[in-house]
C-alpha cells in the first residue's frame, strides 16, 4: 500500500514479547495446508484482500509492520527493520547511540538493537547473523504470509561463504 511504503517510518517497539512471536511462527510456518490456502487466496482477489487487509491489522498493532511483503520478523527477534529510519534489513548502522538509541529518532530505541535483544532473550541470536536481501519494492502491500507459503520469498542467506571468499575470514 502506498500509505506504508511512503510513510516516514520510527522505530516500533514490539507489543509483545519475543516468545509469543517464536511460538506463533510454530503456526504459521509453512505446511500443506498453509500452502493450500495460499494458492486458493491468489486465485480468490476478494478472499486475498481481506486476509490481507487482516495481516495488516494485526501485524501493525503487534510490530509497527509497514507491509513490506517479505517479512523478516521471525529471523529479527519478532522486531520489524521496516521501523527503521533508513529501512536497514541488515542493521544495526553506525549511528546507533553507545547506549542503543536511534541516530534519527534519539528518543527511540533503535530497532535493530532491540532485535538482537529479543533474540537473545530466546536462544536465537545465530538469527542475527543472518544476511537479508534487500526489500524487494514490488512486493509492498501484498501478504507476507501468503508470500512464505507460496515460496515468493528469498529466506535471508548464511554469510559464511561470502565472508570467506571475499574477506578470507570465518564467521564464529
Ligand atoms: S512484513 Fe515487512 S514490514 Fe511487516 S512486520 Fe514483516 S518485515 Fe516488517
Amino acid at each position: 500500500m502506498e500509505t506504508e511504503r511512503f510513510s516516514w517510518p520510527r522505530p516500533f517497539r514490539p507489543r509483545i514479547p519475543g516468545s509469543g512471536g517464536y511460538r506463533s511462527n510454530r503456526l504459521l510456518r509453512r505446511n500443506a495446508v498453509w500452502a493450500r490456502l495460499g494458492a486458493l487466496l491468489e486465485r480468490t482477489p476478494w478472499g486475498y484482500r481481506l486476509f490481507t487487509a487482516t495481516e495488516r491489522v494485526t501485524k501493525e498493532q503487534l510490530f509497527g509492520c509497514r507491509m513490506c511483503g517479505q517479512c523478516a520478523l521471525p529471523t529479527t527477534g519478532y522486531t520489524c527493520p521496516m521501523t527503521c529510519p533508513k529501512e536497514l534489513r541488515n542493521g544495526p548502522c553506525g549511528g546507533v547511540s553507545p547506549t542503543g538509541m536511534c541516530e534519527v529518532h534519539p528518543s527511540l530505541r533503535c530497532v535493530w538493537v532491540q532485535a538482537y535483544e529479543r533474540a537473545e532473550a530466546n536462544g536465537h541470536t545465530g538469527d542475527l547473523d543472518l544476511l537479508h536481501h534487500p526489500a524487494d519494492h514490488r512486493e509492498w502491500g501484498r501478504s507476507a504470509w501468503v508470500n512464505h507459503w507460496q515460496g515468493h520469498e528469498t529466506p535471508p542467506a548464511d554469510p559464511g561463504p561470502l565472508l570467506h571468499r571475499q574477506l578470507g575470514v570465518t564467521p564464529r
